[in-house]
């Protein structure tokens, strides 16, 4: 196939991809935006968002990528579905692949391919990871209808998972390794107010237990070594993310973690004409409307670059 050449090529689909598509497109730029793996983001995997502004109401995840994709679509942004599989920034204009097999000459990129849910990488979890084992709540707990279920984890995630799940299950163990939750002051409260949530802290998973059906226990150990099993036909891991920067490793800085290095309140990044935005880029804040915000940032430092580069 023929290679394309685009101005602006924005890769992820979460809040920072599509801002920086309507940014972008309203800039005449005509981005094209590639929607990756998990088109919408992470947001699509959560519930209500009730901390969006503009929304007073609240509003589902689902329906504010929809609504932000529309936005980006109307002002002529070209959104497509598919993988970035390579990128080479060595050379400009950038050469990303779509797909393994369409090449696309980039004069601007930006890298908007977010962060993924850990796992804690033990062989019975990935066993039974479809069969009981979930790491979005929200996706998959109404499979789990008055039954009882388990959440690993200490932070907002796995405080908002868990009281997602309460309202739906019988149920809900939070497993948590330390004698203290890291979440906000407000989710700690919910969940400490909920009935029908127990919090176990000082506990570790020593082994998701099944049998040809799924998930029915988990096998915990305490502080002390003491072991116990819980009863549970789903356990859904809450524990933090990975940045999405496999395709950049080598070229884009990045930090210990693996999220890209931006000169500090910057999407920029150590290449010229190449920005990041969002959580690949923000192990800190990691919210939809900073997200969104540091996309902004980007398409205008984007097309700040081309218009300067052609002086
Ligand atoms: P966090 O990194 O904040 O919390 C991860 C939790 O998982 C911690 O309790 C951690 O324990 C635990 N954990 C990590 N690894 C393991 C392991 N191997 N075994 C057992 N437990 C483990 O991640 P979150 O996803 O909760 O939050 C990420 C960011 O997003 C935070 O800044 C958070 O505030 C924000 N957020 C905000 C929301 C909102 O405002 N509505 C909603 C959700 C997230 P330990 O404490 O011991 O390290």
């Amino acid at each position: 196939m023929e290679n394309e050449s685009v101005k602006c090529l924005i890769i992820g689909s979460g809040p920072a991809g599509y801002t920086a598509a309507i940014y972008a497109a309203r800039a005449n730029l005509s981005p094209v935006l590639y929607e990756g793996l998990e088109p919408g983001g992470q947001l699509t995997t959560t519930t209500h968002i009730e901390n969006y502004p503009g929304h007073p109401n609240g509003i589902t995840g689902v329906q504010l990528m929809e609504d932000m994709k529309a936005q980006a679509v109307k002002y002529g942004a070209d959104v497509r579905y598919g993988i970035v599989t390579a990128a080479d920034l060595t050379k400009k204009p950038f050469h990303i692949t779509v797909d393994g097999r369409h090449t696309i000459e980039a004069e601007t990129v930006i890298v908007a391919t977010g962060a993924t849910a850990k796992y804690l990488g033990l062989e019975s979890e990935q066993h039974y990871k479809g069969m009981g084992v979930s790491a979005c709540a929200t996706c998959d707990g109404f499979l789990y209808k008055g039954k009882n279920v388990a959440v690993v984890g200490g932070g907002d995630t796995a405080c908002e998972e868990a009281s997602y799940l309460a309202g739906i299950c019988n149920k809900v163990y939070m497993v948590v390794r330390k004698d203290y939750l890291r979440a906000s002051k407000a989710m700690q409260h919910r969940v400490m107010t909920t009935p029908n949530i127990e919090i176990l802290f000082g506990h570790n998973t020593v082994q998701v237990l099944g049998n040809e059906a799924g998930v029915n226990g988990v096998l915990l150990s305490n502080s002390e070594g003491a072991e116990k099993v819980i009863d549970v036909d789903g356990f859904f891991l809450a524990i933090g993310h990975h940045p999405n920067t496999e395709l950049f490793k080598g070229q884009l800085e990045l930090d210990d973690a693996g999220y890209i290095v931006t000169r500090p309140g910057t999407p920029l990044t150590n290449i010229e004409g190449v920005f990041a935005a969002g959580d690949v880029q923000d192990p800190h804040y990691r919210q939809a409307i900073t997200a969104a915000g540091s996309g902004c940032k980007a398409a205008l430092e984007a097309e700040h670059y081309l218009m300067t580069r052609d002086e």
